[in-house]
């Protein structure tokens, strides 16, 4: 997708960087060609002759989500209209989650396994709206793990035929099916470390490859790695259950009692949690968004980051932003800041009085990738 040409500038809004500086009050912003020119105090940028301006006084302006996990591609809940389904039913809609995922601020989003290159590349292309995706094609398992398909009936069956077999055993198959999906054009190579809610064959609590615990906290503090813990989802697919009845009834695996056993086991945990946030855990924003559920809601996560974490409403921030980028190590996007890629939200309200005003679709005025404006309900200045 090209960018957008030509100069455009936000003003009078209240700036959030994504890198946890203060916030700036009356703030201005310019834009060139699909980057970030210019950031600052309206008294201190001047806006050149010719450019767009666009009024954004009373409202904030922060950088586009990331969500570190998601499931962007389509496959019916309900197992028999999943096999009513024709494979390209399935990519067609996928299309409308992509839109509606980029439509509530994530304009880039990790798929953590469901999209392969042609994704990827029509969202690049123009052809379909979505968030700038990276991808992993699909989630390696070992045998009866997590990513394998196989049902008692003695078949394997592929949640989206589109993909290629996602089972490894041992080093040799591992190596082998990692360079195949590096060649079909991957990302990043994701691993099933537990067995998972939805799988039929294996429990969510097993490990493959954990939940986590003390040591593995001290392991990933010491080591500097990222945890993307997707707070949302289960709550929300609990809720979901109680007022849908076919919710439960739709799929294989005991996804109700393996729901009620990890929102147990998270409630026992936020004290550790909370204590690994405060010790300086590497944390970034994911969803684990997918067909089930939070697609076009994927930023109440921030929401539950703040409450589940005790982080601050900025820390959640910067963990949606630049922690992101630095996770996925994209350091060209997640900030306002001159030189990084447009990538903007403007939205009604303060998030860091109140972060939920994020997880408001009406709020969200505008969505902004590579300095497009997909989503624009602010008006030019004359
Ligand atoms: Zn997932």
């Amino acid at each position: 997708m090209p960018s957008e040409q030509g100069l455009t500038a936000l003003v009078g809004g209240m700036v959030i960087d994504g890198l946890g500086g203060d916030p700036i009050a009356n703030g201005t912003l310019v834009i060139d060609r699909g980057r970030i020119v210019a950031l600052g105090k309206a008294s201190a940028v001047p806006v050149p002759r010719g450019t767009q301006v666009l009024d954004v006084a009373g409202r904030s302006v922060l950088p586009g989500i990331i969500d570190c996990h998601v499931h962007s591609t389509y496959r019916a809940r309900d197992m028999r209209a999943h096999l009513l389904n024709a494979p390209t039913y399935n990519v067609l809609r996928s299309t409308h989650i992509l839109e509606e995922t980029l439509a509530c601020g994530v304009t880039t989003a990790r798929d953590m396994g469901g999209a392969d290159a042609g994704f990827r590349e029509a969202i690049n292309e123009g052809y379909v709206r979505g968030p700038r995706l990276l991808i992993s094609i699909v989630m390696i398992s070992q045998t009866g793990g997590h990513g394998d398909s196989w049902v008692p009936a003695g078949i394997r069956l592929q949640k989206r035929a589109w993909l290629p077999s996602s089972v490894a055993d041992g080093p040799d198959e591992m190596r082998k099916l990692v360079r195949s999906l590096l060649m079909a054009g991957a990302d990043f190579i994701k691993i099933c470390t537990s067995g998972g809610i939805t799988s039929v064959t294996d429990s969510w609590d097993e490990p493959q490859f954990w939940f986590l615990d003390e040591e593995c906290v001290d392991d990933m503090i010491r080591r500097r790695i990222w945890w993307v813990p997707t707070l949302a989802l289960v709550p929300q697919s609990i809720g979901r259950r109680k007022i849908d009845k076919a919710w439960s009834s739709q799929q294989l695996g005991q996804e109700d009692d393996k729901e009620a056993a990890i929102y147990r086991a998270m409630q026992k945990q936020l004290p550790l949690w909370q204590d690994a946030v405060r010790r300086g855990i590497r944390v970034a924003m994911g969803t684990d968004q997918s067909h089930r559920l939070l697609v076009g809601e994927n930023l109440i996560e921030l929401d539950f980051m703040v409450k589940s974490l005790g982080m601050s409403p900025m820390q959640a921030i910067v963990a949606s932003t630049s922690g992101g980028a630095e996770c996925i190590e994209r350091p060209e996007l997640g900030a306002l800041a001159p030189g990084r890629i447009a990538d903007v939200l403007v939205v009604d309200g303060d998030p860091l009085e109140d972060i939920r005003v994020l997880g408001e679709r009406s709020r969200i005025h505008l969505v902004m990738k590579d300095g497009r404006p997909y989503y624009n309900r602010l008006h030019p200045v004359p």
